[in-house]
């Protein structure tokens, strides 16, 4: 039903080959050879100009979609900021987040056992909250903004005192200014004999990056991820720029997030880590990402602990999809099972549709070539 030939189209309307072929020159189609395969949009177009009503698959367009952004944000509840850290191999990402991971009070309650779900939250003595991810590296940043995916709020750019800036640190900049995410320094490693964070910051200015001590936005922290030393700073520093950059969102609408990660679990089935973006997710709650849905069975955090809400910021795992869904897909909740069924039957038509027309228009370029 996705492709007709001209005629078929032809028998279909009622109309003779030669005046048909002729009309659909005059639409500016090239080639109208009987057997040229037209797509579903020619072929309605076409119907319309002999006055016929083609039937639109309204069912097709049913989706869902995030809700619009309240111009007006300032009387929303804040949210934790969303922080990835970035940097060149080996200056000490997994060690920073390691560390971090440990100031948080929270951790030191539950004896500090943790689970790996991409992303986790450490909360400070302040009662503020901080979410990192924890993918790896700069090809999950990518992967997530090729997917429309804007998950990151701040990039801490790890640049080792002893290395200086690499390679991968230039990259770093670059990502987080394509972005348009603003950027912390810190300066790693300061316990090392060897370290030269005068050398560092200097490389950084002529890289581009204002530092606050020549008048410039970016601030600049000194820390051993190894000793701990400036960790504290370092969240201060994320915390200033956040509180400056004032993020909020609604917690009362429906759930919206990203895919942080997803894995098949023995037990458990096809699990994902869900960042909440906006909305609060609970326990039951039917969501969609990409070509898959779920019913929110459990929700754990990073903690282990499990959750049967979670407000924006708070990554979680949940338990419950049918399929597992690709990190950076879009995660929106449905009224119920049956419009989730629904827009992921849909998606999966869209996309064998444009596999489709893919196909077809391979198809028509060797016959225009065999002749
Ligand atoms: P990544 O590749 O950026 O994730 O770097 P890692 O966290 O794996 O660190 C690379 C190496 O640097 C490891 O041997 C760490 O122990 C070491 N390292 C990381 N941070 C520090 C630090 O603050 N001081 C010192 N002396 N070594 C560090
Ligand atoms: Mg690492």
């Amino acid at each position: 039903p996705e492709a007709i030939t001209v005629s078929n189209l032809a028998k279909i309307i009622g109309v003779r080959l030669a005046p048909f072929e002729r009309k659909l020159r005059s639409l500016g189609i090239e080639y109208t050879t009987h057997d040229h395969l037209l797509n579903s949009e020619e072929a309605s177009l076409i119907a319309m100009e002999y006055d016929l009503n083609p039937i639109v698959d309204s069912i097709a367009a049913i989706d869902l979609f995030p809700k619009a952004i309240p111009k007006d944000m300032s009387i929303y509840p804040l949210r934790p900021p969303i922080v990835t850290i970035m940097g060149h191999v080996d200056h000490g990402k997994t060690t920073l987040l390691d560390a971090l991971r440990k100031t948080s009070v929270a951790a030191g309650e539950v004896g500090g056992i943790t689970q790996h779900i991409g992303a986790f939250s450490v909360s400070l003595p302040s009662q503020k909250t901080i979410t990192f991810l924890d993918t790896p590296g700069h090809a999950a940043f990518s992967a997530m903004r090729a997917r429309g995916a804007h998950v990151t709020d701040i990039v801490v750019l790890v640049v080792a005192a002893d290395d200086g800036v690499m390679p991968q640190t230039l990259e770093a900049i670059k990502h987080a200014k394509d972005a348009g995410v603003p950027i912390i320094v810190a300066i790693n490693k300061i316990d090392k004999h060897d370290a030269n964070s005068r050398k560092v910051r200097d490389s950084l200015m002529r890289h581009g990056i204002e530092l606050e001590e020549v008048g410039g936005d970016t601030q600049c922290v000194e820390i051993s991820a190894l000793t701990g030393k400036g960790l504290g700073e370092l969240e201060e520093a994320i915390i200033t720029l956040a509180e400056l950059n004032d993020y909020r969102a609604e917690v009362d609408i429906e759930a919206e997030g990203v895919i942080i990660e997803s894995q098949i679990e023995k037990g458990k089935g096809n699990v994902a880590t869900v960042l909440v973006k906006r909305g609060t997710l609970k326990q039951g709650d039917i969501i969609v990402a990409g070509a898959s849905w779920c019913k929110v069975r459990i929700m754990s955090d990073d903690k282990g602990q499990s959750l049967k809400q979670a407000p924006p910021g708070t990554p979680v795992k949940v338990v419950g999809w049918r399929e597992t869904p690709n990190t950076g897909d879009e995660v929106l909740q449905a009224t119920d099972e049956e419009l989730a069924k629904t827009v992921v039957a849909n998606r999966l038509r869209k996309i064998e549709r444009e596999k489709q027309i893919k196909d077809l228009e391979i198809i028509n370029e060797k016959r225009r070539q065999r002749k």
